[in-house]
């Protein structure tokens, strides 16, 4: 996989595109992580990006010259269509289901916003996607977009050995993770849940699913009418209710 970032601080990346996973994703070259100063791009002597809105108010708004030039240069000569993501807090909100059809794509490039915004027509002739991160504002589309790169990158093919598999994680399998012990079985006076050093692999699989059961139960009941469950697990799941 290949991605673009378009961003005024290409130096908030340094870190965490050499750090972790996303480090070792790269050193094995599972995929190219680059960054684009867009200010490279701005067709005045000023080098700048933004401008004063039409019809008034504070903040400054992005221009569309600068963007719509640092895109064209990524991706002139392509054969491919990447996906065009805009960080934005009104965009559709990013979730697992979305990091996995993105991991699918063999080209992202993502368009890190600040100040007040962007110019609109950026957003109805440019971008392929509008990603927001959760319904909070931040300052600027870099940490959004680490997050989307991060969880993306973590689901390629050879990225995170067995040890680590994205498999179980919460959403993934539409639930919420089962809970984790390791050494030592008794710390302070909690013990190890005895199953877990049972040895017998059918009934840790099945205290684990209904352990992800009551999670999402407690935690995050609407995601349990988001997916089917088989018979038995809807025996469980009932019985969950009624116990607690
Ligand atoms: N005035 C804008 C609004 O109300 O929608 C918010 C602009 S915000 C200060 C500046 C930039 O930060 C945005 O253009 C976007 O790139 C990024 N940003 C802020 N919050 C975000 C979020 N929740 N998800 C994704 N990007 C976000």
């Amino acid at each position: 996989m290949r991605i673009d970032v378009l961003t005024l601080f290409p130096e908030m990346f340094e870190g965490v595109f050499s750090s972790s996973i996303l480090g070792k994703a790269k050193e094995k070259r599972l995929v190219t992580m680059n960054t684009v100063n867009f200010r490279d791009y701005s067709n005045n002597k000023h080098n700048t990006v933004d401008d004063y809105p039409y019809g008034g108010g504070g903040g400054m708004v992005l221009k569309p010259e600068p963007i719509f030039a640092a895109v064209e240069d990524v991706t002139s000569g392509l054969e491919h269509k990447p996906r065009i993501i805009l960080m934005c807090p009104q965009g559709e909100t990013f979730t697992q289901k979305k990091a996995e059809e993105l991991s699918r794509e063999e080209h992202l490039i993502f368009i890190c916003g600040h100040y007040e915004g962007y110019d609109e027509r950026i957003r109805e002739h440019l971008v392929t996607d509008e990603l927001s991160i959760g319904d909070y504002v931040l300052t600027g589309g870099e940490l959004p977009a680490m997050v989307v790169v991060d969880s993306v990158v973590r689901l390629l093919p050879g990225v995170l050995g067995n040890e680590t598999s994205a498999v179980t994680d919460s959403f993934s399998t539409g639930l919420l993770e089962y809970p984790h012990y390791t050494r030592p079985p008794k710390f302070r006076d909690w013990e190890v849940p005895d199953v877990l050093v049972s040895g017998h692999h059918g009934n840790i699989e099945q205290w684990r699913r209904k352990q992800s059961l009551l999670r999402t139960w407690k935690k995050r009941p609407e995601l349990l009418d988001r997916i089917e469950l088989t018979p038995k697990e809807q025996k469980w799941l009932e019985e969950i209710k009624r116990s607690e």
